[in-house]
Parts: structure tokens; sequence; C-alpha cells
């Protein structure tokens, strides 16, 4: 499963399935009510763009767990048929 990831240094978009969640606080209720799922990711191979091996925060990736997790305030553009 690909997760869509955005460079911290050049700012660009990247497919990947190369991941690692590396730390996972489970879900939780933020102020405003939102679940929202507290983990780290790190790139289990270099950024295509930059070559480093980011780690996000769950709030830095464009769509985490999707909706199961993360109802309303990400945006979601993950197409499958954009993996060929
Ligand atoms: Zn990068």
């Amino acid at each position: 499963m690909n997760f869509i990831f955005t460079c911290s240094e050049t700012g660009k978009i990247f497919e990947t399935p190369d991941f690692t969640i590396t730390e996972n606080r489970g879900v939780v209720i933020d102020a405003d009510g939102w679940r929202r799922l507290e983990a780290r990711v790190t790139l289990d191979g270099p950024c295509p763009y930059c070559g480093q091996r980011h780690t996000y925060l769950d709030d830095e990736m464009i769509c985490p767990f999707e909706a199961v997790l993360a109802p309303v305030e990400r945006r979601c553009d993950v197409s499958e048929e954009e993996n060929s």
C-alpha cells in the first residue's frame, strides 16, 4: 500500500510503500474532539528527491490512515490507478 509523502527539502510529493511506523501511541482525542492517530513514520528508503530518510509525524502525512482513523481534516488523494 502506497502512502503519499512530502519531501521536506524540496516540497515535492511522492508515493512509496516503503515506510515503517516507528512510534505508535494509538488513537487520541485532541482538544477539538477529533480522533487522530499519534504516530511517527520513517521512510525505509531514501527520498527520491533529496535522498534523505525523512521522518514524519502523522500530521505531516497527506493521507496517513485514511477515513478509519482520520475522518475529516485530511486530504486523501491516493489513487490506486496511478501506481503503475
Ligand atoms: Zn526529501
